[in-house]
């Protein structure tokens, strides 16, 4: 049985608001003080892939002390290494516009911040952007925008457009997702049509007062209007959608409670949960008034992100370089999966070459500075498969996470192997001599580990064929 199911006050209903914060309180009120046996239970029931009631979820949420944080860890990576493998997926933003109409107090890209320069690209300078990202080896991206009229519907999918367009046999971003605010059914239809992958919203914070004070103008301050965005993403036939909090305005407890309650919402009325989730936390940005912030330490961070991977054990979670390399190299263990790499938040940056940041340019300020050569070496050194993988999606095989974790013996037959191919084309094509070397070593141990032979055999002949010069394989 995958889904745990589980009483909710507020009826699930598509469009309709889903949160009841007196809910998700009392829940968490309820869980003070668990047991390190009510603890083990819990972690009993996520290692059993099951996904986590909100009731289960708080327990490992309010588990306090050395020991429960130990098992809590352990489970993580144990999960994490029996359902996902040893592969991380890369991917980078594009930042193609920041105009904005709304005033979210943390953003520097916010209509009353007189220091933010304001850009977008033209068509020319997105493919420039483009070829940039391309020579450095991305194979996946996501668009990113602020949220104007003149980023409507038909001019987003354009740009999606135009950057599936902008490819040869080597150079080609296989999969656009995109962040950009929410729009009705008919927008989200215009938009599927151009071929997005993921369609990712934040709702910032779940708690209804906290996030008025936080979005005091614009379409944004609208709470139910962005809580039932993905209702209507998902009607229009957007398969996968990318929930997020960004961590730093309201309690994180609340919060990751309330991302599960999400998760309930999309499966009631959708039959599938999130694709991904992110856990972006609050850095610095231009004319930043950090005096009003609810900042969450290093020591919880990592335990929501352990908490979270064993609660929706079938979504994906993507950690972004606003963390350091140092918090992102140990939280891969945990239950990471995806990871943003050689990233560039200034528009324009990849093409324009901006090293130095500035932040009046940009929309907040990024922790880990890393080039993709540079992470990716690091990744390799960690024993994790930096991995280009599109195949899923490109073979209508949506909702992947939940094929990964659901299908028996998916993640052997093709992510492991899909990772092997995609990071093969990627050293052969972009890495350094050095880089190559090891890449190749890894690729190596790691076929030696698959253990069906006519895959083993299948995956080497086509490893022979890269080094040959074909291109873009994939099972
Ligand atoms: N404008 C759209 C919106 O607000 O949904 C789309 C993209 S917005 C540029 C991307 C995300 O960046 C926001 O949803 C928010 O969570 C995050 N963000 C904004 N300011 C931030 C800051 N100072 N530090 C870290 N993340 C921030
Ligand atoms: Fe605009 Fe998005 Fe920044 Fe809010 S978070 S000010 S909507 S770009």
């Amino acid at each position: 049985m995958l889904f745990h199911p589980q009483i909710c006050k507020l009826k699930d209903e598509k469009f309709q608001p889903f949160i009841s914060p007196e809910e998700i309180e009392a829940i968490l009120r309820n869980s003070q003080n668990p047991s390190s046996d009510q603890v083990r239970e819990v972690l009993e029931v996520a290692l059993s892939r099951r996904r986590l009631s909100m009731e289960q979820t708080a327990v490992l949420l309010c588990a306090e002390g050395e020991e429960n944080r130990r098992l809590i860890f352990e489970a993580a990576r144990r999960l994490k290494r029996e359902v996902y493998g040893e592969r991380i997926v890369i991917f980078a933003p594009l930042y193609i516009g920041n105009r904005c109409i709304n005033n979210c107090a943390y953003c520097g890209f916010r209509a009353s911040n007189s220091a933010a320069v304001r850009r977008t690209l033209t068509d020319e300078e997105i493919v420039a952007e483009v070829r940039a990202m391309e020579a450095q080896g991305q194979k996946r991206s996501i668009l990113v925008y602020g949220e104007h009229p003149a980023y409507d519907a038909e001019y987003i999918a354009h740009t999606v457009r135009l950057v599936y367009a902008t490819r040869d046999d080597k150079d080609r971003i296989n999969r656009v997702n995109i962040n950009a605010a929410p729009f009705d059914v008919e927008g989200f239809r215009t938009i599927k049509e151009a071929g997005i992958g993921t369609y990712q919203i934040f709702q910032e914070t779940y708690h209804p007062e906290i996030y008025r004070r936080f979005h005091p103008s614009g379409r944004k301050a609208d709470y139910a209007w962005r809580l039932t965005s993905m209702d209507r993403a998902m009607e229009a036939g957007i398969d996968d959608v990318g929930l997020g909090v960004l961590f730093g305005l309201g309690d994180w407890r609340f919060e990751v409670l309330a991302l599960v309650r999400h998760t309930n919402h999309l499966e009631a009325c959708f039959g599938v949960g999130p694709h991904t989730i992110s856990f972006p936390r609050i850095q610095n940005a231009s004319n930043l008034n950090r005096a009003s912030l609810n900042l969450i330490s290093d020591a919880d961070f990592e335990k929501l992100v352990a908490v979270l991977r064993l609660a929706v054990p079938y979504t994906g979670l993507i950690l972004t370089a606003r963390e350091s390399k140092e918090l992102r190299n140990r939280l891969i263990d945990y239950g990471v999966s995806q990871i943003d790499a050689g990233t560039n938040l200034e528009i324009g940056g990849y093409s324009e070459k901006r090293d130095i940041q500035d932040l009046d340019k940009e929309q907040f300020e990024l922790m880990d500075t890393r080039t993709l050569a540079q992470a990716v070496d690091e990744l390799v050194e960690q024993g994790q498969i930096p991995s280009f993988c599109t195949a899923c999606y490109r073979k209508g095989r949506t909702g992947e996470h939940f094929m990964e974790f659901s299908t028996k013996g998916f993640i052997k037959r093709f992510c492991t192997p899909n990772a092997l191919l995609t990071f093969a084309e990627y050293l052969e094509d972009y890495a350094s001599e050095a880089s190559r070397e090891r890449g190749r070593a890894m690729i190596t141990r790691k076929c030696a580990e698959i253990e069906d032979r006519t895959l083993r055999d299948t995956v080497l002949d086509m490893l022979s064929r890269i080094r040959n010069g074909e291109r873009d394989l994939l099972l």
